[in-house]
């Protein structure tokens, strides 16, 4: 009904909005470990998304396309082209990944390491 996909979409919205801007927070140089940490957040965020159907397709498409963690750019690009490919089976509009770095700032401290363990 109007209302559940109304949910859904709310969902989807914030869910993105977190994924690109982690990726857009990542290291330029990332640790082995923080490199781990992504890859992991990436599958698990897979196993564990809220809706069942859209955790279904999104696990699909992350074995076709694993998560690329070798640096900032790499992590970001690998997200707007999965999001691409969610974007293309729902039949919206696909975005120019050439304007990812632009849109996703976070209104955090730009200077401080963030990841610690
Ligand atoms: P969204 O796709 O939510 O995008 C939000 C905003 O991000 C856009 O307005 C645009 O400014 C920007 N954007 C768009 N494309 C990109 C991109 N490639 N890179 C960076 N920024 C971009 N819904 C379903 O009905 N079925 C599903 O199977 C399904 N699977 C999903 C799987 C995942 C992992 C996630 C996070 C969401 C899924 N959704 C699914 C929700 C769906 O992707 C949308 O979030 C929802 O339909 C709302 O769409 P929207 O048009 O508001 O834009």
């Amino acid at each position: 009904n109007l209302n559940n996909s109304t949910l859904k979409a709310e969902l989807g919205q914030s869910s993105w909005k977190l994924i690109h801007t982690m990726m857009a927070r990542f290291p330029e140089n990332p640790t082995e470990d923080e490199k781990d940490a992504l890859r992991n957040f990436v599958y698990l965020f897979g196993r564990l998304y809220p809706c069942g159907e859209c955790a279904t397709e999104f696990q699909k498409i992350i074995i076709m396309h694993p998560p690329q963690v070798s640096s900032r750019e790499a992590a970001s690009q690998w997200a707007c082209a999965v999001h691409n490919i969610v974007n293309e089976r729902l039949k919206k509009e696909i975005f120019d990944c050439g304007k990812i770095a632009e849109k996703y700032k976070c209104g955090c401290d730009e200077t401080s390491t963030f990841y610690s363990s």
